[in-house]
């Protein structure tokens, strides 16, 4: 592990010049570098004649160089590709190792950007654009997945479908930009109640729908109850004016024979649409009985 050759590049981005480590041990000139594993990267150079490489998507860099790009992404040190190159003697028999450093940095930043930029990207995909919570299609990306868990391991959860109470009339009475605002307070009221587990979305207009894993129906009352006296105890702050707002609830569990994840959303609209029809700002929870109901009135 002796030094033999020690270039510029080496000594500027090191500080330490060819006098300071020619002849020296590598690892007693450099104790940060990763000792067991570079050794071991040299040796095999050596027993197996043959070059190596390494990548910085698999090790950033090997020598922890400071680098001057002004800016960095969050990129700390010079990022490196390095390769190990077997250097013959006068005899044919491997007697160094000439490793080179590539400074990647700059395809590293611009990686780190891309990775950020796409996820970014692929997170507001996912979102609505007036209330920033999760879009329909996510919600129902998340509940099939969620059904599918479910059966497959005979869990349980609940789905919770919500609809603002007469909110045509809220626009009609304060005007389409109040109406934005209530939206857009209620629903992160609502979220802001929720479990980190839970996943509210936007189904569609003025109806929302959650999905609470891992909850049976009596439990999903509860929460739906508290969601319920907590909208209609904040009214809505808009300009001067406080805006009542009220909700109606529907509530479905999740059951073994289901056919899919849609026949629960419908479930959950048929005890919503019970609630509207007994009065509104209450919550409903469905079961087969409310078919009978609906088919009789
Ligand atoms: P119900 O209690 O039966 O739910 O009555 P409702 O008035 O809430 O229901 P309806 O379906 O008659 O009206 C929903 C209204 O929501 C109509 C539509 O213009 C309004 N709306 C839908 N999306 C938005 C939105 O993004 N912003 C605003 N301000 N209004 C919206
Ligand atoms: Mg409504
Ligand atoms: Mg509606």
């Amino acid at each position: 592990m002796e030094v033999t050759l020690w270039n510029n590049f080496m000594a500027n981005h090191s500080g330490l010049g060819a006098d300071a480590v020619i002849g020296k041990n590598l690892f007693e000139c450099f104790p940060e570098l990763p000792k067991a594993w570079l050794s071991k990267k040299i040796l095999g150079v050596f027993l197996l004649k043959n070059f190596a490489f390494t990548s910085w998507e698999q090790r950033p860099y090997l020598f922890r160089f400071p680098h001057n790009r002004p800016i960095t992404g969050g990129v700390d040190h010079m990022y490196q590709n390095c390769t190990f190159m077997p250097v013959k003697g006068a005899a044919g028999e491997v007697d160094s190792v000439c490793i080179t450093l590539f400074d990647a940095t700059d395809i590293g930043i611009s990686q780190t950007e891309l990775k950020k930029a796409m996820k970014s990207l692929s997170d507001s995909s996912n979102r609505d654009g007036l209330t920033g919570i999760y879009n329909r299609r996510y919600l129902e990306q998340r509940l099939s997945a969620e059904f599918d868990r479910c059966r497959r391991y005979r869990d349980q959860f609940s789905f919770v479908l919500f609809d603002l109470d007469h909110f045509k009339r809220i626009n009609d009475t304060y005007g389409h930009l109040a109406g934005d605002e209530v939206l857009c307070v209620v629903s992160q009221h609502i979220n802001s109640l929720l479990r980190s587990v839970d996943v509210m979305g936007r189904y569609g207009g003025e109806e929302f729908g959650i999905i609470l894993p891992a909850t049976p129906m009596r439990s999903a009352l509860i929460l739906a109850e508290r969601i319920r006296q907590a909208i209609e105890q904040a009214p809505v702050a808009y300009k001067e004016i406080a805006i009542p707002v009220t909700v109606s609830i529907g509530i479905a569990e999740f059951e073994q024979d289901a056919p899919n994840y849609e026949h629960l959303i419908g479930c959950a609209d048929r005890a919503l649409y019970h609630g509207k029809e007994n009065g509104r700002n209450q919550v409903t929870c469905y079961t087969p009985e409310l078919e009978s109901k609906a088919a009789s009135s």
